[in-house]
């Protein structure tokens, strides 16, 4: 018994001391003139996150949280305790070649403009897609506008397809077909662990360490709805979380890498500056699901 009790202990111990740790990111944000659910969503994600004590760091876009009405649900995070970043304005694609330079500088000035008199800003810009350039002039000139503006990246460590998952929750939610919602939380939580066991794994072959790691998720029906069975799945496999400010000090986000096109997770980059083969790219969509939808009895194609 006593020899049980020991090895419960140590194995507990092993766990805080070699427990990983990830903050939660939030992009986009919902206009309420559009979604009429917009504010209960953004309510709801804020509740677990209230419920949780977990500060996280949401980067809203302009033109997904529409006018005024948008900006006050936005201003919640801030007046919560949650940090707010910028995602820009019109969401673009830095990778696009209609995607000029001059524009893309404008509309983070925009996003800039819009944002930073919440309470709660900080000075993190989160690139759209993750697109960080598909020139080097683009990367370059960017990368300058955030130094010379006192920016830092809103880099994402993990990164997962929530996106897709939500268009499927709310097609099912729609036609009322509640054994695939079942199915496909299984499936959604199952996702989300194994992307974060997926970007730390690489970490731990090229860095030999796990750091503190941001994960990306989307303010979308889908996290509202089971934000809880999500940090309880990431709790469970022994995640512990961390507010977004701690986990930027991880030094894996002060790297900016000679990759072009640039962009994707920082640790899918440090992965191909190490030579890790057989990367995909772009490291997450859509098509990468349907084995696993598969799996859990879903059988969505595109
Ligand atoms: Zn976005």
């Amino acid at each position: 018994m006593l020899q049980k009790i020991i090895l419960c202990v140590c194995l507990g111990l092993s766990n805080i001391a070699l427990a990983k740790s990830l903050a939660l990111s939030f992009d986009d944000g919902l206009d309420p003139l559009i979604h009429s659910q917009a504010k209960q969503i953004n309510n709801d994600i804020l509740i677990t996150l209230n419920k949780y004590k977990i500060d996280a760091i949401v980067y809203p876009s302009l033109s997904k949280i529409g006018g005024k009405e948008g900006l006050e649900i936005i201003a919640e995070w801030g007046k919560q305790g949650h940090r707010i970043g910028n995602h820009g304005n019109l969401h673009l694609n830095l990778h696009k070649n209609e995607v000029n330079l001059a524009d893309y500088l404008k509309d983070m000035q925009q996003g800039h403009q819009a944002f930073s008199s919440l309470h709660g800003f900080v000075a993190r810009y989160r690139f759209p897609f993750l697109k960080e350039g598909n020139t080097l002039e683009k990367r370059d000139s960017v990368r300058k506008w955030l130094k010379t503006h006192n920016y830092q990246s809103g880099a994402v460590s993990i990164d997962a397809s929530d996106w897709y998952y939500n268009q499927l929750f709310l097609k099912f939610q729609q036609e009322k077909d509640q054994a695939s919602l079942d199915k496909l939380k299984q499936a959604y939580i199952f996702h989300l662990l194994d992307r974060a066991q997926y970007y730390d794994g690489l970490a731990l072959q090229t860095l030999g360490r796990s750091p503190k790691h941001i994960l990306l998720l989307h303010v979308r029906a889908i996290n509202a709805a089971w934000l809880e069975n999500i940090i309880d799945g990431f709790k469970k496999q022994g995640w512990k979380f961390i507010d977004s400010h701690t986990a930027y000090q991880d030094p894996i986000y002060k790297i900016q890498p000679q990759t072009l096109p640039a962009g994707e997770s920082i640790i899918w980059n440090i992965a191909q500056i190490y030579g890790v083969e057989k990367l995909r790219y772009p490291a997450e969509e859509a098509a990468y699901e349907y084995p696993l939808l598969q799996k859990f009895g879903l059988h969505v194609m595109p």
